[in-house]
């Protein structure tokens, strides 16, 4: 059942990751675009292109019709839907098996149980991983979110139960704001995810984000240990890194078992991140969510381990067992990944899709550039402003920073803004260097003008 024709249903650098995958183990790759990414660089490497409708993401990568007829239409006999768009949508997995034909990702019954986020915390919970307090499901009206705050205590977190990307998320300090703030969530969760369901979780201060990756074949799981996000922008991710520096041993192999044991328990299928929230100080972990999917800073644990995880769910999903136990799983010295993104950090991050006029890449011994650029290449304005991740491997975190200053230095991409100023001066920072930072840090740093300051002086 292996799979032989593999069609990619995504865009920008992650099919690219994928097209390189199925060159490596020797599959057909079978590229999606729309008519906005015709010349992408995943088109060109690809054994083979198709396009799949307009520009707009709702008539080509969010059109289950068009992809399952461009799919029979190339003879694939598989689909990889990478992250973001239809990665984690119970409807396309049900419709790309009635098709016939492989989708590399877990069942929709999985999905539809980890990706709903409130689902998964009844799931972790039942598998004895520690979940953030809150509401047992989703609540119904803002009188029953204001009586659940109240017994778990201020700050809570109102959370949008299909949420992803950052979004439905608001934060209440008093009773006031939450009945000011749910209906905002739900708006804004209904407009991105068409469900405007909500949950409540106590907001935990100046929390780490830890995750951990982990691989499953339907019976057997491991994990790939884990990565920190603290990092963050609108609780989108700017900065990654493996492993995470807070974590001693002890509490590195609680929360690594406790991701395999929720894996195991639903016998997952694929490559898959369960997120938590660390309490540094008082060394605890809760579990939030899990992405069903490969996710965006996969790169940084392949550094760590070696695993290629993008192949490693492609075979699993034909048929294959893991290639890999536990004990062959190891990790060695220190990886970190930054997002570039066509935005312009001195100008409240405004995206800035341009024409790429030259293009200088970073290389070098543990230094990855996984992007879809190529000279000339115009960024189309459609979609999320990411152009590629910068990912360096060495054997102290220190010594990867440091890399990572030198490959920024050396990329230097012409005829658009990006954030790779932001970066530098990340890089550059006391704390950061420290590893002295958490996910509420970032925000108040670019507000004390931190950036504009150093840029200005440049
Ligand atoms: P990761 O979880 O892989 O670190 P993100 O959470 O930033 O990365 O999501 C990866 C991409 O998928 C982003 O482009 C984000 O906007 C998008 N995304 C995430 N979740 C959803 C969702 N539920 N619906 C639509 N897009 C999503
Ligand atoms: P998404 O699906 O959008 O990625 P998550 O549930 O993973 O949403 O949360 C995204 C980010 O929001 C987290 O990484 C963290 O920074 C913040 N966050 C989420 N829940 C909480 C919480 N209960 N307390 C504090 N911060 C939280
Ligand atoms: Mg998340």
């Amino acid at each position: 059942m292996a799979i032989q024709r593999l069609f990619i249903a995504n865009r920008g650098e992650i099919a690219v990751r994928i097209v390189r995958a199925a060159q490596a183990l020797g599959i057909h790759s079978i590229q999606a675009h729309s008519e906005a990414d015709s010349d992408m660089l995943a088109v060109k490497l690809a054994d083979e292109a198709v396009s799949i409708g307009p520009a707009p993401a709702k008539e080509s990568y969010l059109n289950i019709d068009a992809i399952l007829q461009a799919a029979k239409a190339t003879g694939a006999d598989a689909i990889h839907p990478g992250y973001g768009f239809l990665s984690e949508s119970p409807a396309f997995v049900r419709a790309v098996e009635a098709s016939g034909l492989i989708f590399v990702g877990p069942s929709a019954d999985t999905i539809e149980r980890m990706g709903d986020k409130v689902a998964a915390r009844q799931a972790a919970e039942a598998a004895g991983v520690p979940v953030v307090p809150g509401s047992d499901g989703r609540v119904e009206s803002v009188a029953e979110a204001v009586s659940i705050a109240e017994q778990i205590g201020f700050p809570v977190m109102i959370k949008a139960a299909a949420g992803g990307g950052g979004r439905g998320i608001r934060v209440a300090k008093t009773v006031e704001e939450l009945k000011s703030l749910a209906p905002q969530a739900k708006a804004e969760a209904e407009a991105a995810f068409g469900d405007g369901g909500l949950y409540v979780e106590r907001a935990i201060l100046s929390p780490r984000h830890i995750e951990v990756q982990i691989l499953g074949d339907g019976e057997a799981a491991v994990h790939c240990f884990e990565r920190e996000c603290s990092l963050q922008r609108r609780r989108q991710k700017v900065w990654e890194e493996a492993g995470a520096a807070c974590l001693d041993e002890k509490t590195r192999e609680a929360l690594c078992a406790s991701a395999v044991a929720l894996a195991k328990a639903v016998n997952y299928r694929g490559a898959g991140t369960l997120e938590y929230l660390f309490d540094e100080a008082a060394n605890e972990f809760f579990f939030i969510e899990m992405n069903t999917r490969i996710q965006v800073e996969h790169p940084v644990t392949e550094m760590l381990t070696g695993v290629d995880l993008v192949a490693e769910m492609i075979n699993v999903c034909g048929g294959a067992k893991l290639s890999m136990t536990q004990d062959e799983i190891t990790r060695t010295g220190h990886s970190i990944e930054v997002r570039l993104c066509a935005e312009d950090p001195y100008m409240d991050f405004m995206p800035w899709p341009g024409q790429v006029t030259s293009l200088k890449m970073p290389s070098g011994e543990g230094v990855r550039f996984d992007h879809f650029l190529s000279e000339g290449y115009q960024i189309p304005p459609f979609y999320d402003s990411l152009l590629g991740k910068v990912i360096v491997h060495a054997e102290t975190r220190d010594a990867a920073i440091d890399k990572l200053v030198n490959a920024l230095t050396e990329l230097e991409i012409a005829g658009t803004k990006t954030t790779a100023p932001l970066h530098l001066a990340l890089a550059a920072d006391p704390n950061v260097r420290a590893g002295d930072f958490h996910t509420q840090w970032l925000e108040p740093w670019l507000e004390a003008g931190n950036l504009t300051a150093k840029g200005d002086a440049a």
